[in-house]
């Protein structure tokens, strides 16, 4: 609840890194707490990672493991003065929030609430968003931090710490030191339901289209103008509406979906995201698209467009699979929890997915936290419990299966 009074809502629209500087407030007192916990190396460097250390005490040879959350909130929803509000013993009843009444987290909308019912339940006041996302994560790993300094006859191999910004944006591990961390294997606590263990997210493509159209002035433009903003409108009206977008898709499918569009008469420029499961049908997502607007633009020769491709990120599951371990000590823990682990592949990216390609394989572990990027943001205490318990005995595993 502290962490969340702290705005670090980060900016998709800014050049800088940290995309917002308001994201290191969070970050510096993290470090200060850490380091306050007796963890030495705990410091936020330049571009507002924090990084910590937490030594093995474990007189084998186990893997160094990685902790990770990120510390802004979602662009999508205000995150200034956050009211965080504590709903003691949740007794199932929709919960109003009192500062904009319209704002109802009903057990309709969010049935997870129902399996909730005795936990005390954190949320925002109407307002704003909670900022759980990622901050649940966040407070899952500080106390992590505290059970494991406080005490030492939990056996562990050397644990990483890292907390990102810019994750909301889309850039959260463009400045992570990867040789400075060195981890061989990590988790980002960022999920949602308990038990959920998510290492399968779609691969990623961004495509930028920009529309030349034939300008005249529009007094004598009878036979030669072409509108740039109306050349656009036809290509987006001549995609598919019942298949191939996000909102007539689910489960495995994959799809194209404009995000940004802006022009004038003379030149227009539309963004896409491409997203599949399968990265070899990213390609053939795109050749799908350019050739429905090869066909629109076929009406007007003394048009051009360029179509222009960047890779944003890959399914994970590529890299998890040479590591079974990973995935299997995390089942064993939420087991020994008494928890029983869900997998579902992600239609969106984590952190993780790019960490995973960066050399340090990373799923993506429950905390709890839910409705994300919403007023209606919420989240079980006894769930972030759970997750920092899962967290205690999965270091257990690695240590138990490592040999001296
Ligand atoms: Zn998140």
């Amino acid at each position: 609840m502290r962490y969340v009074q702290i705005d670090t809502q980060s900016d998709p629209e800014s050049d800088s890194f940290p995309s917002t500087s308001k994201q290191k407030d969070l970050s510096q007192m993290l470090a200060h707490e850490l380091r306050e916990m007796g963890i030495a190396d705990a410091h936020m460097d330049e571009w507002g990672y924090v990084y910590a250390t937490i030594p093995s005490n474990s007189p084998n040879k186990v893997p160094v493991i990685c902790f990770c959350a990120h510390v802004d909130t979602a662009p999508d929803c205000s995150g200034t003065h956050v009211k965080p509000l504590l709903h003691k013993n949740y007794q199932g009843q929709d919960i109003v929030l009192p500062d904009d009444p319209t704002q109802v987290i009903s057990t309709k909308n969010h049935p997870y609430l129902l399996e909730r019912m005795g936990d005390d339940i954190i949320t925002a006041s109407g307002l704003t968003l909670l900022g759980a996302d990622d901050k649940a994560g966040v407070a899952v790993i500080m106390e992590l931090a505290k059970r494991l300094q406080e005490d030492p006859a939990i056996p562990h191999g050397e644990v990483k710490i890292l907390f990102t910004p810019d994750e909301e944006v889309g850039r959260g591990v463009e400045h992570v030191d990867m040789k400075k961390l060195g981890a061989d294997f990590g988790y980002t606590l960022d999920g949602s339901e308990r038990g959920s263990l998510e290492f399968e997210t779609f691969s990623a493509d961004g495509v930028e289209i920009t529309l030349q159209g034939v300008i005249a002035h529009p007094g004598s433009a009878k036979g030669k103008m072409v509108n740039a903003i109306k050349l656009g409108a036809a290509f987006l009206d001549a995609l598919p509406k019942h298949e191939w977008a996000p909102e007539v898709t689910a489960g495995r499918e994959g799809f194209v979906h404009p995000t940004d569009i802006k022009g004038g008469a003379e030149s227009a420029t539309l963004k896409f995201i491409v997203r599949d499961f399968d990265t070899k049908k990213l390609q053939l997502h795109e050749e799908r698209l350019e050739g429905i607007l090869k066909e629109v633009l076929s009406a007007y020769p003394n048009c051009s467009y360029s179509f222009v491709v960047k890779e944003q990120y890959r399914n994970m599951r590529e890299v998890i699979d040479q590591h079974p371990d990973i995935i299997r000590h995390a089942q064993a823990a939420m087991r020994a929890c008494g928890i029983d682990p869900v997998s579902s592949p992600v239609r969106g990216g984590t952190d993780g997915s790019r960490l995973s390609f960066m050399g340090l394989p990373c799923p993506n572990l429950f905390t709890g936290e839910m409705a994300l990027h919403s007023k209606q943001e919420f989240v079980s205490v006894q769930d972030m419990e759970k997750a920092t318990a899962v967290l205690v005995n999965l270091l257990q595993q690695w240590e138990g299966a490592a040999v001296g």
